[in-house]
């Protein structure tokens, strides 16, 4: 193959579409739903395009180890996990030094949103499995365990939307996928409180220019509105089927 056709190959956007077709600044398909398993307190499945999560939500609840607890405020304990179906080739199912650093990454990007101050000695517990992963899964995971978290009661100032950007062939992009995260100049994994106006989580993974960066928030949280939106109408959905039981 000439240099020029792998070059061709390559190339992430073309006539203002990326590869699976969508515009700069366009989501994937979002499909939520909340309450999706019997014996957890709150759950929640997320997909946005290929990129499939679950979470689940128990407690709070008795920390088991009293040195967990904390006099004023429960505890939250977070696991993020791929499954080993959820890639091109089989993961260990193992926990990788990357799994458990983004168990802490999602941990502390939805520390801020919950009122731990009111189970003071207890403990939260948060499991998030992605089940295929196409790009964005920890942006992913932080949306569904908001979403379960919500679904178990547990009372937050806002839900947590996350979202990712990227920056492909020179240009920003919403919602980057695998390819565009594999092949792209920059990933932007950011997570917000959207009614607050607040962030829980920016990482950048590549370089950006300043400009570049403070767009690239901005784009962020036109994205993560979009998330909030979907968040709102999955809990919706649940609460309207709750009252025709
Ligand atoms: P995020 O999923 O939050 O974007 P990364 O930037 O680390 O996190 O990963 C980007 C994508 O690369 C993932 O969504 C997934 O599609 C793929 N990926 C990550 N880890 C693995 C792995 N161990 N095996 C195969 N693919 C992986």
């Amino acid at each position: 193959m000439s240099e020029e056709k792998v070059e061709a190959k390559r190339k992430l956007i073309e006539g203002g579409k990326r590869r699976d077709g969508r515009g700069p600044e366009d989501i994937r398909p979002l499909h939520f739903e909340v309450r999706v398993l019997k014996n957890a307190n709150g759950s929640a499945l997320v997909q946005y395009g290929n990129t499939k999560v679950l979470a689940a939500v128990y407690g709070p609840r008795d920390p088991g180890a009293r040195s967990m607890a904390l006099p004023h405020r429960a505890v939250l304990r977070c696991r993020y996990h791929m499954a080993p179906f959820s890639t091109h080739e089989r993961k260990s199912p193992a926990p990788s030094r990357r799994e458990i650093e983004l168990s802490k990454v999602v941990r502390e990007a939805l520390e801020p949103a919950v009122i731990t101050e009111s189970f003071p000695r207890t403990a939260i517990d948060i499991f998030i499995e992605v089940l295929n992963a196409d790009g964005g899964t920890r942006t992913a995971g932080i949306t569904a365990a908001s979403l379960a978290l919500a679904d178990a009661g547990i009372p937050m100032r806002d839900l947590v939307a996350g979202i990712a950007v990227g920056k492909v062939d020179g240009v920003l992009v919403l919602d980057i996928n695998e390819e565009e995260d594999m092949y792209g100049e920059a990933d932007m994994p950011m997570a917000f409180m959207p009614s607050l106006g607040l962030i829980t989580l920016i990482q950048l993974n590549g370089t950006l220019s300043e400009e570049e960066f403070w767009s690239a928030i901005e784009l962020g949280l036109k994205g993560a509105e979009k998330v909030y939106e979907a968040q709102k109408e999955a809990l919706r959905k649940r609460y309207a089927s709750v009252e025709q039981v």
